[in-house]
């Protein structure tokens, strides 16, 4: 019984002194057990490999401590079931409860049920259990401590002790029981008469003991560390504090190998120098072995690229090839993009978390819908979500979209079951058509609101079962059954979903397993959900096997041990990315982690994790690093980076940089070819037939580009439409119906016209409550039209019966205006009144001799005659609702438009067209056989309570003045738009103050211009 340890730097022969000694003993003992304790699954492939290449490995095990621990426990009988991650998830969450209800958790009362918390104790407790912590010599510790400190030891306590009561086992508990069977059994391990450890760069405190009872009974065990005995550098620190460790307690005998590491001769360089003050020689590079770009996602391409070359060019296999990155979370997503478009091959050591699969997170939307009240939003997401069938087709979505829209739907079935009465009544007195700026459009028109009804009818069926309370068994089947009934296991198609099935599958199998282990109790839905919640939260999607086959091994900075590699990149050697900053456990602070013997947490050795990642390599190595943060500032080289480039001429370093020519023929995907083709202005593939019809379609792309890009919009792709100017002009014919707000609308921006009226394309918004300035406009219409009404017929007073009309206004105002009243709805009504009451008491100081005799006046609606408007090549018709129509004592009319908004209601806004609506009014009150002669007119600003400076009575336009001289202008624009119209010119034109906000192109336009203010 024989304990050896043997030390070397990395690649100085480690791995081929285990097997020689493998096969020393294997040619003694011919039939001898040898166990090879590896750190994980990967570095387990690498020395089976090594060890077949040698000559094979018969009778040879290679499995982690785990392995061991259960083939020790088996051997000797014992069998105690280790519980899952979800239902270790689900027995913490359990424990805390229990420790709060007996009141003796008050420090974490607080935070007890966020997930957050739970995920932080599963992880301290296993890292106390790592540690060989036994709970009562970490009760004892904290019994004069802080709060923080003492509940943690309770709670951690008591998770053991139910652990125990329950017969289960943790992940890490597998240590403490095959400790108890050596320690009780002194020949449990006896036949085995080798065992190594390979590739581990420390062992936990618990790990320790097990190899020192290990090392009493088994015939020999061979430990191997990486480190140079006596050395002051700092990549050594780390190793030798291990070394030292193992020494006290194993009490080995340690043999130094003295080979020199195998290493190319620019890796060999870094080994020996970097990080270190002593003397060395710059070297020359023949190819650069670090590379700068640009940003992270840049950096995780470059790094990509790199490898693909080496894959295609050098025929290195992926399975060669490493990547080990400081923080993975960060780099994984970016690293997964790059691979997928650049068809590489990845798998990543670190699976993702199953609450951020795709599927999982469609059904946990899915349930979330009833406890957040169905934000419409978030509603109709699900019901578009292809994980789900609801019987509903696309056109029932799109309807379902434009019925929430129309009836401001926000949230809850029950505003839903109140649109529905609403339309359909307001639907029943469906009115005519008014002026742009206060009649919003009918979106439900041609629905069928019933069958749609019926329909989403059918999706609140799913949840009429959550109001009672059920056992965890319950809720699972509950679940299982709506998801079959949704089709949704048979609408997974693609690997990766699959594998969150298999997981989502394992979280229910435990949330119903943990029910036999802690209790039935009948919990509500909410509960169930958050029990749900937690269960996902600690688990992750494994990824497929097959994906790990001949496929790029991505993995942090820390796993980079005991395998080797012909390829392997470091990225993030930028400041704060590596070393990474460090901050300090709140739970398991850096006193508690000295005295109970776990790992620091502040002041690791992160140099010699940089020496093992870079030491990796056989054969070609990379350093990357962003140069530039996200914010666009310099980043400055980690202390790593700068040391490594201090060995090396500067041609050891590459920086790619925005503009650096790259060579197609190195271009990683097709995308990349094409992108550097356009950049360089040639494709030097012309023989490839895909990439040349991509290359032609390019070239339109930058003909559109350039046509964008041009100071004055013109052409085909600035919205000239000549080609269908015949269908156009078929449509806007001499017959078609004009209103003044469509002319206004193509004289402010023809392009707007263009999207806006003629291909009737509308932004979809979220719903909200309160009103729009439509509605606004609406609402203060119709009070001045019933206050008039009754100056006109009763000769009242208009200020003595506002607040009377006015609350008969608002009263039916939801239901007819198609609002949702917010909260602040009744301050909102005095604020109109307000507004209102000013409005008529200017209005009323404007009135003189001038009576209401007209209001709400149509024309050309509902047989009514349009205005025949004669603009010299033609007659074309308009209609339109004159707001009021004054007649003085002299018998001379005027016309008022009221007007919510005051801008655009200048002199100049006739002038250049983009106000037209005064003069047409003012002809059409002229044309009515019950009136006359139009004098003056004017637009009524109604939240600034005076009229437009603008006023027919001073428009001049050279030498005629007045009216006529409006008429004129306004007919010259009129035929010019109808002109333009007709004839497809529909090129955008940024009007005066900014693009509105309103304009549905505002989404992609190129010409538009912020400014404006919808006041
Ligand atoms: S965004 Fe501006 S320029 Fe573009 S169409 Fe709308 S109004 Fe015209």
């Amino acid at each position: 019984m024989t304990t050896e340890l043997i030390i070397a730097p990395p690649a100085s022969g480690k791995t081929t002194a285990c097997i020689q000694r493998i096969q020393e003993v294997q040619k003694e003992h011919p039939l001898a057990q040898v166990w090879v304790l590896v750190p994980d699954g990967q570095k387990g492939v690498y020395f089976r490999t090594r060890l077949a290449a040698a000559g094979g490995g018969m009778g040879v095990t290679t499995g982690t401590f785990r392995d061991l621990y259960r083939d020790i426990l088996e051997r000797s009988g014992t069998f105690v079931p280790a519980i899952s991650q979800a239902l270790g998830h689900r027995l913490v969450q359990e424990t805390v409860k229990e420790v709060h209800a007996s009141g003796e958790l008050t420090h974490y009362s607080a935070i007890m049920e966020k997930p957050g918390f739970l995920i932080a104790l599963q992880d301290a407790f296993a890292e106390l259990r790592g540690a060989l912590v036994r709970p009562e010599r970490f009760l004892e510790y904290t019994r004069d401590a802080t709060p923080a400190r003492y509940e943690l030891a309770q709670l951690y306590s008591r998770f053991l002790s139910r652990l125990k009561a329950l017969n289960w086992i943790d992940q890490e508990g597998q240590s403490w029981l095959a400790i108890d069977t050596l320690e009780s059994d002194p020949k449990a391990a006896a036949h085995l008469r080798l065992v190594v450890a390979d590739g581990f760069t420390s062992f936990t405190g618990a790990r320790r003991q097990f190899l020192r009872l290990l090392g009493q009974q088994v015939g020999e065990l061979f430990v191997t560390l990486p480190g140079k005995i006596g050395s002051s550098r700092m990549v050594h620190h780390r190793s030798l504090a291990v070394i030292e460790t193992l020494q006290s307690d194993l009490s080995p005998k340690v043999t130094e190998l003295d080979a020199a590491p195998r290493l190319p001769p620019e890796i060999l360089h870094v080994e020996q120098h970097v990080l270190d003050p002593g003397d060395f020689e710059i070297q020359e590079t023949h190819k650069p072995i670090m590379l700068e770009a640009r940003s992270q996602s840049e950096e995780a391409r470059e790094t990509l690229r790199w490898i693909k070359e080496l894959n295609v060019r050098q025929n290195i296999p992926l399975s060669a090839c490493a990547v080990f990155v400081s923080n993975l979370d960060m780099y994984q997503p970016l690293l997964r993009a790059a691979a997928n478009e650049f068809g590489v091959k990845v798998h990543f050591s670190q699976p993702d978390p199953l609450a951020e699969s795709p599927a999982v997170l469609a059904m946990l939307a899915l349930l979330t819908h009833p406890l957040e009240d169905y934000p419409t939003r978030t509603l109709l997401n699900t019901l578009h979500s292809p994980y789900f069938d609801f019987a509903m087709e696309a056109k029932d979505l799109e309807n379902l979209e434009k019925v929430s829209q129309q009836a401001i739907i926000v949230l809850g079935q029950e505003q839903w079951k109140v649109a529905w009465e609403m339309l359909e009544k307001s639907r029943a007195h469906a009115s005519v058509q008014l002026d742009d700026e206060r009649q919003r459009k009918d979106l439900t028109d041609g629905i069928d609101l019933r069958i749609l009804r019926s329909n989403l009818d059918r999706f609140w069926e799913l949840y009429s079962q959550i109001d009672t309370e059920r056992s965890q068994a319950d809720w699972v089947e509950w679940l299982e059954n709506l998801l079959a009934k949704l089709g949704f296991y048979d609408r997974i198609s693609s690997e990766c979903d699959r594998e969150a099935c298999t997981s989502l599958g394992d979280a229910l199998k435990a949330l119903v397993i943990s029910e036999g282990v802690v209790g039935i109790s009948k919990i509500n839905y909410a509960q169930f959900l958050t029990d749900l919640q937690g269960a996902l939260n600690g688990a992750r999607v494994d990824e497929p096997r097959e994906s790990r086959h001949n496929a790029l091994l991505v993995g942090r900075m820390v796993e980079a041990r005991g395998s080797r590699f012909k390829a392997v990149v470091l990225l993030g050697l930028s400041e704060g990315l590596f070393p990474v900053v460090e901050n300090p456990d709140p739970f398991l602070d850096e006193d508690i982690r000295k005295d109970m013997g776990l790992e620091a947490r502040l002041g690791r050795e992160q140099a010699s994790i940089f020496y093992q990642a870079f030491t990796r390599s056989d054969t070609y190595l990379l350093l990357t690093r962003p140069y530039l943060s996200g914010d666009g500032e310099p980043w400055e080289a980690s202390p790593y980076w700068l040391s490594v480039q201090k060995l090396f001429t500067e041609n050891a370093i590459i920086k790619i940089k925005p503009g650096t020519i790259r060579t197609q023929a190195d271009a990683a995907s097709p995308n990349e070819l094409l992108f550097w083709a356009v950049q360089q202005q040639e494709l030097q593939y012309r023989g490839d037939k895909d990439l040349t019809a991509r290359w032609q379609s390019l070239g339109k792309a930058h003909a559109i580009l350039d046509s964008r890009r041009a100071k004055n919009a013109r052409g085909i792709y600035e919205g000239n439409v000549e080609q269908i100017a015949s269908s156009l002009a078929g449509h806007y014919s001499a017959e078609y119906d004009w209103s003044a707000s469509r002319l206004e609308e193509y004289g402010s921006c023809p392009y707007r016209f263009f999207v806006n009226s003629t291909l009737k394309l509308a932004p979809k918004t979220t719903p909200e409550p309160g009103l729009d300035a439509a509605q606004i406009g609406s609402i203060y219409h119709r009070i001045l039209e019933l206050v008039y009404k009754q100056v006109k017929e009763n000769n009242a007073m208009p200020l003595d019966i506002l607040g009377e009309v006015a609350d008969y206004v608002f009263k039916n105002a939801p239901e007819e205006f198609d609002f949702r009243p917010s909260p602040l709805w009744e301050v909102e009504k005095d604020q109109y009144k307000e507004k209102l009451r000013e409005t008529l008491l200017a209005l009323e100081e404007e009135r003189q001799d001038w009576h209401p005799i007209g209001l709400e006046r149509k024309f050309g609606f509902k047989g009514i005659p349009p205005l025949e408007l004669d603009i010299g090549e033609e007659v074309i018709r308009l209609h339109g609702v004159i707001d009021r129509v004054d007649r003085n004592s002299m018998g001379e009319f005027r016309v008022i438009d009221y007007k919510t908004g005051s801008t655009h209601l200048e002199k100049s806004d006739l002038t250049s067209g983009l106000r037209l609506q005064l003069p047409i009014y003012a002809l059409a009150a002229q044309q009515a056989p019950d009136l006359g002669q139009v004098v003056e007119g004017f637009y009524w600003k109604i939240n600034d309570a005076k009229p437009s400076s603008f006023k027919l009575s001073n428009f001049k336009l050279e030498d005629i003045e007045g009216p006529e001289a409006a008429y004129r202008v306004a007919k010259d624009h009129i035929q010019k738009n109808v002109s333009g119209i007709r004839s497809g010119k529909f090129s955008p034109k940024a009007p005066k103050g900014g693009c509105p906000d309103y304009c549905p192109a505002t989404q992609w336009c190129w010409r538009y211009q912020a400014g404006y203010k919808n006041d």
